[in-house]
């Protein structure tokens, strides 16, 4: 039988401090806070190992073509253990394996059971777990982004009955993974929650949970729409990561600016003003090439009045605003 893999072990002291002790085999481990650990599995670099990579690796397997026996899984799997890694993301890497085991055996499973199941080759087998690996991941980002959108209230009615069936397993999902016992520590006893994680599902279920009890959540930056977990003020919209508009400062720094600048841009009296200008300045251009000197003076009046007209409607805007304020 081919090797199997136990995922992590996740290790977490009910303390203070806030984090989990992550250890992989071969007496590894690592620390992570709170979410840490999802926040490596949903970075780009995790998603193109496990979907790209891993799709091209099973391609360029060289026993593609041999027959499909017990073997032949062993080394298939063998390369892709060996090809299909990360040092800097060992729980995508750990997770990965033992999440790909569970679906080789849930392929094979349908090979016995199912008359109309069989493989020419090592290789379409592969393919096969791939697929279903892969709507495994499609799933589970659709639990993602609907817990997101729930956070930030963007939830549509399909997002908010995912995130609900998902809030309400949640509880049952964690007590089944989890391990509780009481280690003694120099200064008296510290109850410690061990869990074994084999795949991504299990790896949500847990850090949601984690985060709701530390009365936090994963949201969408309301500025550059990044995942993250805010900090301190579970009421922030904006993350602290460089914003896309100018890298030399946060999203969180400088997000309502750029959303009342937007804001401004959106307004249908500002947009209209923008047309009207480029318009007649395009006119005004032509009678210049012309060289109609009478059309070239109406049209530059034209573009003051408007210039004039436009700065009237914003003091009059801020008035009111002001006046409403008050
Ligand atoms: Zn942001």
């Amino acid at each position: 039988m081919f090797e199997i893999r136990h995922g992590i072990e996740v290790y977490y002291e009910n303390k203070k401090e806030k984090r989990n002790i992550v250890f992989f085999p071969e007496n590894i481990y690592k620390y992570y806070d709170t979410g840490g650990m999802l926040f490596e599995a949903i970075t780009d670099e995790a998603t193109f190992l496990i979907t790209t990579k891993l799709e091209t690796m099973i391609h360029d397997y060289p026993g593609y073509a041999d027959p499909l026996t017990i073997e032949s899984v062993t080394d298939g799997f063998k390369w892709l253990y060996g090809t299909v890694q990360d040092e800097e993301r060992p729980v995508v890497t750990e997770l990965f394996r033992s999440g790909f085991t569970e679906v080789i055996k849930s392929v094979l499973t349908q090979c016995e059971h199912e008359d109309n199941v069989s493989f020419e080759n090592i290789g379409a087998f592969m393919e096969r777990c791939y697929t279903e690996y892969f709507d495994n991941l499609k799933a589970l980002s659709a639990f993602f982004d609907a817990l997101a959108a729930d956070a930030i209230g963007t939830a549509d009615d399909f997002q908010q009955d995912v995130a609900n069936t998902f809030k309400r397993s949640t509880e049952d999902f964690y007590t089944l993974y989890k391990r509780k016992c009481s280690v003694r520590k120099g200064n008296g006893n510290v109850s410690v929650e061990t869990h074994q994680i084999t795949n991504y599902l299990q790896l949500l279920v847990v850090e949601y949970y984690r985060l709701k009890k530390e009365g936090k959540a994963v949201k969408i930056c309301a500025n550059c729409g990044r995942y993250f977990i805010p900090k301190n003020r579970s009421d922030s919209i904006y993350c602290d990561a460089p914003a896309p508009q100018n890298p030399t400062r946060t999203c969180k720094e400088i997000g309502s600016q750029v959303k009342r600048a937007e804001e401004r841009h959106n307004n249908p009296g500002v947009r209209e003003h923008h047309n009207k200008m480029s318009s007649l300045g395009m006119a005004k251009k032509r009678a210049k090439d012309k060289g109609d000197d009478d059309l070239l003076s109406g049209y530059e009046r034209l573009l003051r009045a408007e210039l004039k007209r436009f700065e009237k409607t914003l003091t009059d805007n801020t008035q009111v605003n002001s006046e409403e304020k008050k």
